[in-house]
């Protein structure tokens, strides 16, 4: 069946890249027999211009039909002073509400050929491979009651509510387990149970839904401790599934492990295997429109896709390999460039991994 794929292209350098990401995606459907519709949306800043608002009913009701999104980025400083509500970024956080995309993947990985750009020793991160999975519709960001006011003692106290149900872990939960299956066999539930009653029904609901996946190694590892074991040891881990708060926290820290944030993808899935893909970075808007930017992030994002929502994970690993002999060959953007290598353009890496792929 021919799967449908949004393109939300969004501000700054999303366009650019977006375009060496479809150059792939046409790439793996003319040679490799990937059977695809491509459709394209207004989302964030280019929305606001066109149609007053970040995320205009025709770009949801494309993105609730499609099977697949392909997110670029959002935001810029001509967009800074519209009201919270009609943010570029509110465009982003809508649709992920809306098409209620729950668990929230973010692969670190390290390409040994990059090891020099991480601020950590290279024989630390080399060939690092984490996936961290983290909860994204639920916890301390969402939870009810939460607001400011004055307290009995007239002092200003403001509150927040980290609520998980168990249904919501075992969704994650099982999301995760799937996950570690299809990677190392490893899974490592990161909470803080030793403190929060909310991280002691994680653990349990954890712990009960491991024993379905008996080939599955489970740990447990408390926030602080995951942290500090991220910066001393990373490669100790393979998958990690946490809560909204720490995961929003580790997966920063973990991206930075590789230093080079033009080189992250990410997907955010729903319960049925539908995902928007999109890099981690912004919309760079100091180097728009300059050629200059690391396509390698969403043309990584158009791997995740392939691997998890159209289930080739063949041609995942077509186009990572793809990416890993551009790097071989001495390939750099400028943020990911050493003193010998040549500067290719964001064409030149796009139109290098599209030849490979063919
Ligand atoms: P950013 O990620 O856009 O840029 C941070 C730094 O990384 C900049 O120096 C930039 O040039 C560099 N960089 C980013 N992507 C790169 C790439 N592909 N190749 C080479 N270098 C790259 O973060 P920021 O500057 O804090 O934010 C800029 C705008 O992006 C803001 O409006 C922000 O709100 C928005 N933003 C959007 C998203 C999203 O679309 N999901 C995420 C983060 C920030």
């Amino acid at each position: 069946m021919t799967a449908r794929i949004l393109v939300m292209p969004g501000d700054g350098v999303g366009p650019e890249i977006c375009r060496e990401a479809v150059r792939v995606l046409d790439a793996l459907a003319s040679d490799h027999g990937l059977d695809i519709e491509l459709e394209e949306a207004l989302v964030g800043g280019a929305a606001i211009d066109a149609e007053g608002e970040p995320l205009p009913p025709a770009s949801l009701d494309a993105a609730r039909s499609a099977d697949a999104i392909l997110f670029g980025s959002i935001g810029g400083p001509a967009w800074d002073d519209q009201p919270r509500e009609n943010r570029p970024e509110s465009g982003l956080l809508r649709l992920r509400s809306e098409l209620g995309l729950f668990a929230n993947l973010r692969p670190a990985i390290l390409y040994p050929q990059l090891a020099h750009v991480s601020a950590l020793k290279r024989d630390i991160v080399s060939g690092l491979d984490i996936m961290i999975v983290r909860e994204l519709t639920g916890g301390i960001y969402f939870g009810k009651p939460s607001g400011m006011h004055k307290n009995a003692n007239g002092k200003r106290e403001a509150f927040n509510t980290m609520r998980y149900d168990e249904g919501e872990i075992e969704r994650i939960g099982r999301t995760a387990f799937d996950i570690a299956r299809a990677r190392g066999g490893r899974l490592c539930s990161v909470d803080k149970a030793n403190v929060l009653d909310v991280s002691q029904l994680w653990r349990d609901v954890m712990n009960e839904i491991g024993r379905e996946y008996d080939d599955i190694e489970l740990t447990h590892m408390y926030v602080d401790n995951a942290a500090m074991q991220l910066v001393r040891a990373p490669k100790q881990f393979d998958t990690v599934v946490t809560g909204n708060l720490f995961g929003d926290v580790l997966s920063d820290a973990a991206a930075m492990l590789t230093g080079s944030i033009g080189m992250l993808p990410s997907a955010s899935m729903d319960a049925n295997g539908k995902g928007l893909y999109e890099p981690v970075h912004g919309s760079a808007p100091d180097i728009a429109g300059q050629d200059v930017a690391n396509p390698l992030a969403v043309i990584l994002s158009v791997a995740m896709m392939l691997r998890y929502t159209l289930k080739r994970p063949d041609l995942a690993k077509k186009v990572e390999s793809a990416v890993g002999y551009a790097l071989d060959r001495g390939l750099r953007t400028r943020d990911i460039m050493d003193d010998e290598k040549q500067i290719a353009s964001t064409q030149e890496m796009g139109g290098a991994i599209v030849d490979m792929l063919r």
